[in-house]
């Protein structure tokens, strides 16, 4: 069978590039004559792998010299304990902006160890559609750090630009938007994303910290759960998801080929528009998030006649064109659109859509 157009959230699609060299590498690496998955982490190889996976990464974004670049395990909810666990340092306080399904189970996971305020009053997001204006935010200038999701997966809402926060350092889970547009790191305390969307496969995350911000862990912070650990080691503290991370600098050095951020960017922007411009003009299409934080990687949309959402999704797999099932907490369909996914990928999808709608309208 030839590849499909997959639109899955994560684990999503990977570029084809990246897993022909994968696969053209899994038998005979390197000419060591045997894989990275049988490469001790150890040997100078796999170093060479990590070293040149955070110096992309670094240039990628252009990560300043006082940040760590971490590559750990445990997924984005790992971070949702880490984050307080490190940060909190002798405060009692942390602020959540909760702009979704994720940002608010972040906000729940570290009020199991501090007092995280929710700085909105939730209807104020209309079910997750909206980001309230910044002035009915309740910021608490005091807090250890302010915690927000820069893109919301499942509800499909996108921060255009970081919030301002003062001098509270500003933490943002990245998980479904890194390294999809330039991003001006020293603004943040603290950046986090599961790799499984944009940067690679599942079983690696990366943690991009401000270096005043670690060696502050609460006492009882499992080691594993320490970034001082973990950075002191050069996030080889204890045996790391070696493929995962191999994987993750193949997608690096391949988006350096597609000329780096900003030219991602300008893609990924054109295949959004495209998409919402279609949904928009239609009768049959809608999506409700307000247009002003619409999500460049996760568009969200409902048929008129959702009865025939499985008749949508059964058509759409016929054409090639997978992955498409919206979230169970929200229904609805859902194209993922991160940087891997070709803008031939939405041609098709629109063209699917176009011919479903004149079916059924
Ligand atoms: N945050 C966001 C924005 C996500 O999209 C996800 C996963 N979909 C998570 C956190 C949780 O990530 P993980 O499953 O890697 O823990």
């Amino acid at each position: 069978m030839s590849r499909v157009y997959n639109f899955s959230p994560g684990p999503a699609t990977l570029p084809e590039e990246v897993l022909q060299q994968a696969q053209a590498e899994l038998l005979d690496w390197q000419n060591l004559g045997f894989s990275v998955l049988e490469t001790n982490h150890h040997d100078p190889a796999f170093l060479a792998v990590a070293e040149t996976a955070e110096r992309d990464l670094r240039e990628l974004m252009s990560i300043p010299a006082n940040y760590h670049v971490l590559f750990l395990q445990g997924g984005a909810r790992s971070q949702f304990s880490m984050v307080p666990l490190n940060l909190l340092h002798n405060k009692t306080t942390a602020d959540y902006l909760n702009t979704g399904i994720w940002s608010d189970m972040a906000w729940k996971e570290a009020s199991r160890y501090c007092q995280a305020k929710a700085v909105i009053n939730p209807e104020t997001t209309l079910n997750y559609t909206t980001i309230p204006d910044p002035q009915q935010w309740r910021c608490n200038p005091e807090a250890a750090y302010f915690h927000y999701a820069d893109n919301e997966t499942v509800n499909g809402v996108e921060f255009v630009m970081p919030p301002l926060v003062g001098n509270v350092p500003l933490v943002a889970d990245m998980s479904s938007n890194i390294l999809s547009r330039p991003c001006d790191v020293s603004q943040f305390g603290l950046i986090y994303a599961s790799a499984q969307k944009n940067a690679g496969p599942a079983g690696i995350t990366l943690v991009i910290v401000r270096d005043d911000l670690v060696g502050h862990a609460l006492p009882l912070t499992p080691t594993m759960f320490n970034y001082q650990a973990h950075a002191k080691a050069h996030s080889i503290y204890n045996t790391p998801p070696t493929f995962a991370w191999y994987l993750c600098a193949l997608v690096f050095q391949w988006l350096k080929r597609q000329g780096g951020l900003t030219s991602i960017a300008a893609i990924n922007a054109r295949k959004a528009e495209k998409l919402y411009h279609y949904i928009d003009q239609s009768t049959y299409y809608t999506n409700g998030v307000d247009k002003r934080y619409r999500s460049r990687m996760n568009v969200v949309f409902k048929l008129h006649d959702e009865t025939r959402n499985t008749a949508f999704l059964a058509g759409a797999k016929e054409a090639g064109l997978v992955g498409l099932k919206g979230h169970k907490l929200v229904g609805g369909m859902r194209a993922s659109i991160y940087n891997a996914m070709p803008e031939t990928g939405i041609d098709h999808l629109i063209e699917f859509m176009t011919h479903f709608e004149k079916l059924h309208a």
